[in-house]
């Protein structure tokens, strides 16, 4: 496989994949968190100081007709510019880019218009199907085009890079199908990649004892794969969020109105067995902050998880709980954090995921364990307190992310590793 710290760009033009789908402001339309923008500079200025030069690509929402200006990547220009010290050139229809392209000098940047005004990037046909069968054969038509698409890209450079992790599990013109066009020496990761599964590699395969999962977040049925193959591998896991009460409840308790999916029951008792056959310290919420409803005006008052008064919700962990969770994080080596402890988006029930995440940060900076967090809300967690260079890594790709530790194998991974 080849590697993007040995590869040298001169004179190459190098088409990149990378994930610029940044929130927007709503009222100034300015690029509100350029997280992903910073993400993918390592990448653009190492080819563009070897003497490259780059022609970006990216999809921004989910926009459903050519050309959409509510998803036009032009307005992020000024973004892109402000945080890579130079001016770029714009091309305002991705399959017309031919003559831009060749005109690319060293060192200059051309950026594509969203990839996702045609359908043929995502490989979704768009529009009413009268049944199954034509949408069927709709999409088959397309998987056709998406090779011609993604064949058109490919066209613009020497080199493909991918560097757009988000998107890495998706089998996606641009993340997958256009690395067929390139032979293996011309295709790579970008530096984001690279730190991603360097940073998920690390924690699967040579994890420091005692390693523990953290999983929080609304529901088991979104983390049940994840949990499943993890437990082959961690110390202990902890289980926090809305997800307690399916265990809770599963076990007899009373949980009042807390979040609960009835079908998961049996499937929580399994985890458990499993995880206690292991040999897997499974810590459940012991106490919890409930609210009386789902507000962040609610009236408040705290239990033990099994003996939520009726008509009360568990919205946070409690005092007992955080104690116990943070005593078990800050003496582990190893870290992996997905989902926040409660609903952490209203002040009233924040404390137990801000706790949790400074116990994280403390078994980096103190105990020297490998901190891992991924997963929107628990990245946005880690952001909202401040503590983001306090961690190890903190993970990009939400989706892809839970996919590749769920042991999936993701397209835009293998299309160029071959697996
Ligand atoms: P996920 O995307 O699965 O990680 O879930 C994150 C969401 O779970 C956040 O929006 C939280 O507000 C929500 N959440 C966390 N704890 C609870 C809880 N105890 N009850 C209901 N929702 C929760």
């Amino acid at each position: 496989m080849q590697l993007i710290d040995n590869f040298n760009f001169a004179g190459k033009k190098a088409i990149v994949r990378v994930d610029f789908n940044v929130p927007l402001n709503k009222e100034t339309g300015e690029v509100s968190d350029d997280t992903r923008i910073r993400g993918a500079l390592p990448t653009i200025k190492k080819i563009i100081a070897d003497g490259g030069s780059a022609i970006l690509m990216s999809h921004m929402g989910r926009p459903k007709q050519n050309p959409d200006p509510k998803f036009s990547l032009k307005q992020i220009i000024s973004a892109i510019e402000k945080n890579l010290g130079q001016s770029i050139q714009f091309c305002d229809d991705c399959m017309k880019a031919d003559e831009q392209a060749a005109a690319l000098k060293p060192g200059e940047v051309l950026l594509l218009e969203n990839l996702r005004f045609y359908e043929e990037e995502e490989g979704k046909p768009r529009g009413e199907f009268a049944s199954d069968e034509e949408k069927k054969a709709a999409k088959n038509a397309l998987k056709e085009k998406q090779k011609d698409f993604a064949k058109k890209l490919a066209s613009y450079a020497d080199v493909y890079v991918n560097d757009a992790f988000g998107t890495a599990h998706r089998a996606h013109g641009s993340t997958a199908v256009i690395a067929d066009y390139f032979d293996e020496p011309n295709k790579m990761f970008g530096f984001l990649i690279n730190n991603e599964l360097k940073a998920m590699d690390k924690v699967l395969n040579e994890a420091q004892k005692p390693f523990t999962a953290i999983m929080g977040g609304a529901k088991v049925s979104d983390k049940i794969m994840i949990i499943e193959n993890l437990l082959d591998r961690v110390d202990n896991l902890i289980i926090g969020g809305g997800m307690t009460y399916t265990f809770i409840k599963a076990q007899g308790g009373q949980i009042g109105n807390s979040l609960c999916e009835e079908d998961k029951l049996d499937l929580a008792l399994e985890v458990l067995k499993k995880a206690e056959a292991k040999g897997v310290k499974v810590f459940l919420p012991t106490d919890a902050v409930n609210a009386d409803k789902f507000d962040k005006d609610a009236n408040t008052n705290t239990s033990k998880t099994n003996e939520t008064p009726e008509g009360w919700m568990g919205l946070d962990i409690a005092d007992e709980t955080i104690k116990t969770f943070s005593d078990v994080i800050s003496n582990s080596k190893t870290v992996l954090w997905n989902g926040p402890m409660g609903v952490f988006e209203f002040d009233k029930f924040a404390k137990g995921t801000s706790a949790v995440a400074q116990a994280v940060a403390k078994a980096t900076q103190e105990n020297g364990a490998f901190t891992l967090i991924g997963g929107g809300d628990s990245v946005a967690a880690i952001n909202k307190n401040k503590l983001a260079d306090k961690v190890s890594y903190v993970s990009t790709g939400g989706g892809a992310m839970l996919e590749y530790m769920e042991g999936k194998v993701l397209p835009g991974i293998k299309a160029i590793r071959g697996k």
